[in-house]
Order: structure tokens, then sequence, then C-alpha cells
């Protein structure tokens, strides 16, 4: 299991030992809090504790490196340094709610490798801690109330950006409850996004702490051996047990079984042949999923695959219409600063 590694934390128990528990709380609620944005200025704590965690304990755990807003469509890529000196992307998008998405990302690089993903191509570097996870929403916040004031809002929280966040299983789970308890997002307005890993699939289903967020798988194929072609971490046997996981978790959702969806990169020539949709919607019927996202591949740096035309993804879309699958097209943001799925690499230059 990995260790949930809130650097903060620890320096703060190392230099406050026996604090009450109440002051974590009121330090991690003025960490959300729009209108605070450093030490000094969470004043329900002494003078001489904010003086210490000044000197001693850094407010946020990255820093802005570059930033860049698309002319399109308002999508913002922030692309931040660790204190260690590592960078990744994480990206803030409008939504039709009126408010904002970020999408935020878990590891830095990928060892899913994945062919028609940026971040696949990186290397895997490290996961995210607790605290760089959940600090992208801090980072956005700010933005956002530096930029526009006070009342901008964000709304929804998706790990799309780089990362396989169930990889990082147990720092992904502290982020997201650190935000449930400190901010007004509520679990249904975050969505997890895998790539399928099976035994952390599993260990939702028994673990009582993880919090009842919305899944999105990414399938990509329902052809076992072409899914394994442009997923390598694809196993033979993994559309099928997906398929038995998929029942077992509709069961334990009971209402909530809707909060499971499939997401499919479409890519021109390759997963988009009415064969492949007939494919996925026979394999949809055996799931317990009905919702699918369609999504039209990125081009990436240096890559060679494409999305697929927009009469292509029609009647692919409508081949799962007709078996009643309810399949979405995702708008796609930010694509000329590479903000879009599957372009966050993160690099400095
Ligand atoms: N690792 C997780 C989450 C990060 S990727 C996952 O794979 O789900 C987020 C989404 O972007 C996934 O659905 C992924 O398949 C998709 N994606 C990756 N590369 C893409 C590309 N080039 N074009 C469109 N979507 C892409
Ligand atoms: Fe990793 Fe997701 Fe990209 Fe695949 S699509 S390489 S799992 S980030």
């Amino acid at each position: 299991m990995d260790k949930v590694s809130s650097m903060r934390q620890e320096l703060i128990e190392q230099l406050f030992p026996s604090e009450p528990a109440y002051r974590r709380k009121q330090r991690e609620r003025a960490f959300f809090d729009a209108k605070i944005d450093g030490w000094a200025g969470i004043t329900t704590l002494p003078k001489l504790e904010r003086q210490t965690l000044q000197d001693k304990v850094p407010w946020i755990s990255h820093q802005l490196a570059k930033l860049i807003t698309s002319d399109i469509d308002d999508t913002t890529k922030a692309l931040l340094q660790t204190l260690d000196g590592m960078y990744f992307e994480t990206v803030l998008l409008p939504n039709a709610r009126g408010a904002w998405t970020i999408c935020v990302s878990s590891q830095i690089g990928c060892a899913m490798g994945c062919r028609f993903c940026a971040t696949g191509a990186m290397d895997f570097k490290r996961n995210l801690t607790v605290d760089e996870i959940a600090d992208q929403y801090r980072f956005w916040q700010q933005h956002l109330v530096k930029k526009l004031g006070n009342t901008e809002r964000i709304s929804n929280v998706v790990f799309m950006g780089m990362g396989e966040p169930l990889a990082n299983y147990e720092n992904i789970k502290a982020a997201i409850l650190t935000w449930l308890e400190n901010t007004d997002l509520g679990p249904t307005h975050i969505i997890v996004s895998t790539v399928g890993l099976l035994t952390k699939l599993e260990e939702i289903l028994i673990d009582a702490t993880w919090p009842p967020v919305r899944l999105a798988i990414s399938l990509h194929s329902a052809d076992s051996v072409e899914r394994q072609k442009i997923v390598p971490s694809s196993t033979p046997d993994f559309l099928t047990k997906l398929a038995d996981w998929s029942h077992r978790y509709a069961v334990n959702l009971g209402n909530r079984r809707l909060y499971l969806t499939f997401e499919y990169t479409l890519i021109a020539g390759v997963n988009d042949s009415l064969r492949e949709a007939r494919v996925l919607a026979d394999y949809m019927m055996t799931t317990a999923v009905r919702k699918i996202n369609l999504i039209p591949c990125n081009p990436i740096d240096g890559g060679d695959l494409a999305g697929s035309d927009s009469n292509n993804i029609l009647a692919f879309e409508k081949i799962l219409l007709a078996r009643g699958i309810d399949a979405t097209r995702r708008r796609s943001f930010g694509g000329d600063i590479q903000a879009a799925c599957g372009q966050l690499a993160g690099s400095a230059s």
C-alpha cells in the first residue's frame, strides 16, 4: 500500500507535537478559504504559531512555472513545479453550469503507456503526494480569486490529468476526502477516471472509506486483442473480469449505479469501425454500464494517431444509441494549448 504522505502535516506535527485536533481542522479549513493566501491570514491560530508556520512550512506544495490560456475557449493550463523540482500539469475549464471544472493530475508520468496518450509516452516519475493533489484545487481557487474575484466557483473535479489515479489509490483518496471535508464539493461532482486497474477496482468494493465519487473506466475497445494493442496494461481476461466487477459494483451502489461510465477514445482507423461499435454494444450488454462518453482522440506531439472524423463518430454513436446505450460525445477543450485529454505531459520548456 502507498504511504499517505502529507509532508505538510508531518512537518506541522514535528513542530507542534501536542496540538489539539481542532487546530488541524482550523488550518485545513483555512487552506480552502479563498480569502486566505498565506499562514499569516489564519487569524484563528495564535500569532506565534502563524510565525513559526510561515518560517518553516510551505503554504502550498508547488509553484506556478507557466500558465497558458486558450484563445478559443478560456481553458487554462498550468505547469506546476513541485518542491523537489519536478513538473506536472493541471487544467481549469469553464463548464456548462457557469462555474469551473478542474482536471487534476495524480502522478508525474504514467506507467500504463497507452499508445494515444502524451502522459503515457513519458516515463513514470513518481506519484503525487496528497498535498500535491489536494493543492491543485487550492492553486486554481487562488488563481480564480486573483483573476476574477471571489464569486467564481470550482464545481467539479475530474481526475483526467496526468497519471493513473488508482495506481496512487491512498493519496487520491486522502485528497478527495480533504476536499469533501473542507470545500463545498460533493462526491458526485468528482470523477475518478481509470484505465481499469482491477485489483484497485476490487479494493473499492470493500473499502468502507472510499468516497462515493463517480468512476469512469477508460475502455477504448471491447475487443480484447485490439484493446491490448492500444492499452498495453490490458490483459486477455480484462473485459470479462471488468464486466463481472461492474455488476458487483452496481449492487453496492444501488441507486447510485449510474455513477459508473465508460470512456472511449476514438482513434481513426484503429478502434472506430462499425464492427468495433457493434462489439462494444454487445459487450456493454454484459456489463452493468449503460453510459459511454466518446472522445475524439486528440493528437499528441510526435504521435502517429489521429482522431476519427465527425461522420465516423456519428455512425459509431448511432449504433450504440440504437441499442439503448446512452452515448455522448465529449467536447474537447484547450486543444490549441495542448490541454485537452491525453495531451498533458509537463516539461519546463
Ligand atoms: N489514467 C486515467 C486518467 C487520465 S487520462 C485514464 O486513463 O482514464 C484521462 C482520459 O483521457 C482517459 O479517458 C484517457 O483515455 C483519455 N485520453 C488519453 N489520451 C487521449 C488522447 N490523445 N485523446 C483523447 N483522449 C485521451
Ligand atoms: Fe496513463 Fe491514462 Fe494516459 Fe493511459 S490514458 S497512459 S492510463 S494517463
